[in-house]
């Protein structure tokens, strides 16, 4: 994959070029198609040479690459497959390194993984599981739990955060940090982002005293239609701009900061809010913090999790939040568990509490009782 600028086919050939000088002699490089190239080459049976040509290639692309005028930076995920005495087939060794290749690209940039019988059980599992899910979406079976937003100072309720959630059939309930994935690398991301924002909307008139947030995912983000997306949905539900705040998350921003910038100038000039999720799990500076505009910033769990752990976690939390706060951004911490916790937090300066302490996520109709309680 090729980050920055310049991609296509004199890029394709610039590292092509580069590669050709570390494979071995009698190998074949090919061009599969798109971004992805296949070596073939004859071995001893050992994995060894494949693992060591392997990692030649991840080292030589850790440097940058000159390519006409231009300096890319290109990455590379590599699956390896091996046909002992020539017994598997080309097309099953193509798809056997294919499923490989998948696997290291999850383990995250630069790696490679040996394909092994598993992968295909896995596959197979997933494949189940995404088209359920897409049947889940098209059919409206996904449900909205609404988790309460505490203002620190009254503990009065301020607002609810939209959380997705999915009964499996015959599975039971599947965690979305386990669907949202793969519906960001099936291309179901967008149906599935636009419900949940369509429902938390809808859902949010029933509510006029409370904000209401929405987790926006990385795939709905890098759409540049995406704030035409929010906009349809504003109108369509009536519901006012300002009490929609959508999250996104610091990993996301990190690894797309212009992008980012971009994206989040265009749904403010719709008057919705954007909050930055899940801060302090990532490497966030906070010089960088401050050209983005968010209207909030939300301390990940983890973090909130060791405050009264011991003293030095204690000391990074407070850090993180007089950081947050330098830039006079509103803090939300989330995950709060204890009184304790809530109290830490209220004294660093969180001016909004969210976790199970004061209600775990809940059915609509169990947030109206809430309010009439
Ligand atoms: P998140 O946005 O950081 O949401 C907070 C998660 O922490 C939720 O898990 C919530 O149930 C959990 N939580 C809240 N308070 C506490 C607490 O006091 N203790 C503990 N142990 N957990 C607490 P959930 O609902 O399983 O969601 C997990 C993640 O999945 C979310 O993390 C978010 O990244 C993603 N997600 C959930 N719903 C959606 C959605 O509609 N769209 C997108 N794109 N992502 C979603
Ligand atoms: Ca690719
Ligand atoms: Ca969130
Ligand atoms: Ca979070």
């Amino acid at each position: 994959d090729s980050y920055g600028h310049g991609t296509g086919d004199q890029l394709i050939r610039g590292v092509a070029a580069g590669l050709d000088v570390l494979i071995p002699q009698g190998a074949v490089l090919a061009r599969i198609g798109g971004d992805e190239f296949a070596i073939a080459f004859l071995s001893d049976g050992e994995n060894a040479a494949a693992l060591q040509l392997a990692e030649q290639i991840l080292d030589f692309l850790v440097e940058p690459l000159e390519i006409g005028r231009r300096v890319v930076v290109v990455g590379a995920s590599i699956g390896i497959a091996m046909s002992p005495a020539g017994t598997i087939g080309r097309e099953e060794l193509v798809r056997r390194s294919d499923l490989a290749m998948y696997k290291a690209k999850e383990a995250g940039r630069a790696r490679m993984t040996l394909y092994d019988p598993s992968m295909d059980a896995d596959r197979e599992q997933r494949n189940a599981l995404e088209l359920d899910l897409r049947m889940a979406i098209e059919s409206g079976d996904l449900t909205l739990a609404y988790q309460p937003l505490i203002d620190a100072a009254s503990y009065a309720p301020t607002g609810v955060e939209a959380l997705v959630r999915w009964n499996r059939p015959g599975h039971g309930p599947i965690s979305p940090e386990v669907f949202i994935p793969i519906a960001e690398t099936s291309g179901l991301i967008e149906s599935l982002g636009l419900f949940v924002l369509r429902k938390a909307c809808e859902t949010a008139k029933q509510w006029p005293e409370l904000n209401v947030s929405v987790n926006v995912s990385p795939g709905q983000f890098r759409n540049p239609a995406f704030a035409d997306y929010v906009r349809y949905v504003l109108k369509q539900t009536e519901v006012e701009a300002g009490r929609i705040t959508l999250e996104i998350t610091e990993g996301y921003m990190i690894q797309n900061p212009q992008r980012t910038r971009q994206s989040i100038e265009r749904l403010k000039a719709l008057g919705v809010k954007v909050a930055l999720d899940d801060f302090g799990s990532g490497f966030s500076s906070i010089g960088y913090l401050r050209q983005f505009g968010f209207d909030r910033i939300k301390i990940d769990r983890s973090l909130v999790m060791g405050v009264n752990e011991d003293k030095r976690q204690r000391e990074m939390l407070q850090a993180t939040v007089a950081l947050a706060r330098s830039l006079d951004i509103p803090v939300t911490a989330e995950g709060i568990e204890t009184e304790e916790q809530a109290i830490a937090m209220r004294l660093f300066g969180c001016d909004c509490l969210q976790g199970y302490l004061f209600g775990k996520p809940m059915t609509a109709d169990l947030i109206t009782e809430m309010l009439d309680a």
